[in-house]
């Protein structure tokens, strides 16, 4: 089988003067996934190693750099899912993980459970031997300031460089057919503490099934919860390519339908990535831009921002 691999770095108003970083981003996220799909490595590698370098770069909202809290606190929360088995990792709440990625693996393949929260998280994440950082290790000076910005004015999406939204994403296919979706995200601006959206919550920011597809979403996660966003669009995938026939065009049409749900049902605004269960990759977004890249069948990086 041959990989595939497809990175986002969120849907939003991206500003001119960050879409190159967000381009480069999103060809280092490429990179890393790539090298370990090319020499025979699992898809969980690969997503996991897109989805660090994603966290890692301050200029998406995962990780180092994500959005702080009313409490000026960044806040994480991160999923992995595998098509094989429909089993999940997923953690939310974090304040102490620099790669909640990881923590999110760990979940996958070490508990009995699919998702812990906030203080237990870390617990789990230190037992199963992560290092935890301190909470203000996560925060980046851009993301400081637009938190003085807003906090002596008001929530505005001008005070963060018209970046509201930002999360993260890969979906991964390896040689062996094995296919694994992940998200990973600091959540919105001035979010209340304790807030949880779509991206850590099975079916609505991830999901992957190895018989239709896998998918990452992004966006206003309170819409794209309302029509579990990830997995109608893997359901779409199902539908318009049932077993036994691969249409190509079913992978975009899947995108396209699940991001018109958003905006039709859900009144909101995101976007997600897509692979089909033969690799064929997919995007759709409803906001003035989207960060994202993917491998194309000659083994080339496309990104577009
Ligand atoms: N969906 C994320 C959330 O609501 C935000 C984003 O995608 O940027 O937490």
């Amino acid at each position: 089988m041959k990989p595939a691999l497809i990175v986002h770095g969120g849907a939003w108003d991206v500003p001119d003067e960050a879409v190159e970083a967000c381009n480069a981003g999103c060809g280092n996220a490429l990179a890393a996934g790539w090298s370990v799909l090319a020499s025979g490595g699992s898809a969980l590698e690969a997503v996991e190693a897109s989805i660090i370098t994603l966290e890692d770069d301050p200029v998406f909202d995962a990780g180092y750099g994500s959005h702080l809290n009313r409490d000026g606190q960044v806040e994480c929360d991160a999923m992995v899912m595998d098509g094989a088995t429909l089993r999940a990792g997923a953690a939310a709440g974090l304040h102490r993980l620099k790669n909640p990625i990881r923590l999110a693996r760990k979940i996958l393949e070490q508990c009995p459970h699919m998702m812990l929260i906030a203080e237990g998280a870390e617990r789990f994440a230190k037992d199963s031997g992560l290092a935890l950082c301190k909470p203000e290790e996560l925060v980046s000076e851009a993301e400081w300031q637009a938190y003085l910005r807003c906090s002596k004015d008001e929530h505005a999406a001008v005070h963060h460089r018209g970046h509201e939204q930002g999360t993260v994403g890969a979906v991964a296919l390896d040689a062996q057919g094995r296919l694994f979706a992940a998200t990973s995200t600091g959540g919105t601006c001035c979010k209340l503490p304790g807030r949880v959206g779509d991206s850590p919550l099975i079916g609505c920011g991830c999901y992957a099934d190895s018989q239709a597809g896998g998918v990452s979403c992004t966006g206003y996660g309170e819409a794209i919860m309302k029509i579990v966003m990830a997995k109608t669009a893997v359901d779409f995938l199902r539908r318009d390519s049932p077993s036994g026939e691969h249409k190509p065009s079913a992978a975009q049409q899947a995108a396209d339908g699940a991001v018109k749900l958003l905006a039709e049902r859900g009144k909101g605004s995101g976007g997600l990535i897509l692979l089909d269960r033969s690799g064929t990759p997919a995007f759709a977004f409803n906001t003035p831009r989207m960060a994202c890249g993917y491998v194309n069948p000659d083994s080339n990086f496309v990104v577009s921002v």
